[in-house]
């Protein structure tokens, strides 16, 4: 599986929107920009292995026995734990899974099992890596060597990952306006549609739409007629394409979770926002 799909960036649309990278489309520039990052980034070793557990509150939260958690607790990652993930190959949805296997201490009052970190929003599950990360190697991410759109100088950066917003689920019903006055009812992936989404390494963006849409659109209603049609992949295919994309784009800019394809940073030099587009995936790359 490519490093650019496991990424998943939700961009879908292929306008593009600005000067960031975007990793789907430029994968040699932005693997790049990402490991000139890694390598700054795993700079000094973790603390000896006594990790004690750091709460971590998740932006959507996960139903347990009839209750909504948000609370969780993450730990640092050990060298025992990056030899149990040296044996799952890096850049696959596996390797995320072990991540969250290891660094999850508990949610709620036990400790996760591995179908309930599966059952968690992508959000969710995005979140939790972050802190993961955060609590292994610091919360200062150096990015080198950026080409800011101001200025057009290469300029170094440090982000500081604690302060990447965590949006908490959009208010009011997750739907959707389609032509002809139909009503699109969807939610957002969890880390077990995400593992189907992302199933077929071959599949085309096409393709890995409709995958989206089967498992992310509940249904369409017709109101005016009291028609509801359930989604399956059927549905999906026979959506068009200016629906589909609207189905996509509400779902990328309503995600919950950390945001961190919309970081940007000040260019002190020029006073230009630099957008410095990043995935939760990119910065467990090198570890
Ligand atoms: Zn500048």
């Amino acid at each position: 599986m490519s490093t650019e799909k496991l990424a998943y960036n939700w961009n879908f649309d292929d306008q593009g929107t600005g000067p960031a990278i975007n990793p789907m489309e430029n994968a040699p520039a932005a693997s790049a920009s990402v490991q000139q990052v890694l390598a700054d980034a795993a700079g000094p070793a973790p603390a000896p292995p006594t990790p004690s557990p750091t709460l971590s509150l998740l932006p959507v939260g996960i139903e347990i026995d009839g209750k909504t958690v948000r609370d969780a607790e993450i730990r640092e990652l050990t060298g025992a734990d990056e030899e149990a993930i040296d044996r799952v190959h890096r850049n696959s949805l596996k390797f995320f899974d072990k991540l969250l296997q290891l660094g999850v201490v508990s949610l709620g009052d036990a400790a996760p099992s591995a179908a309930q970190l599966k059952q968690l929003y992508v959000g969710d599950r995005d979140s939790l890596m972050l802190d993961i990360r955060i609590a292994t190697f610091g919360s200062e991410l150096e990015m080198v060597g950026v080409r800011c759109p101001g200025c057009q100088d290469l300029v170094d950066f440090t982000v500081d990952l604690a302060s990447i917003e965590r949006r908490g689920m959009p208010e009011g019903p997750t739907t959707v306006e389609l032509r002809d006055g139909r009503i699109a009812t969807v939610r957002f992936p969890t880390g077990e549609d995400q593992e189907h989404i992302l199933a077929e390494a071959d599949a085309t963006t096409g393709q890995t739409n409709t995958r989206l849409l089967e498992r992310c659109l509940v249904h369409i209603d017709l109101p005016s007629a009291g028609i509801r049609v359930a989604g399956n992949a059927d549905t999906a295919r026979k959506l068009g394409i200016a629906d589909r994309r609207k189905i996509l784009m509400y779902l990328a800019d309503n995600a919950p979770g950390p945001q961190a394809m919309d970081l940007t940073v000040e260019h002190d030099g020029c006073g230009a926002e630099v957008p410095l587009p990043l995935t939760v995936a990119d910065i467990f790359l090198d570890l």
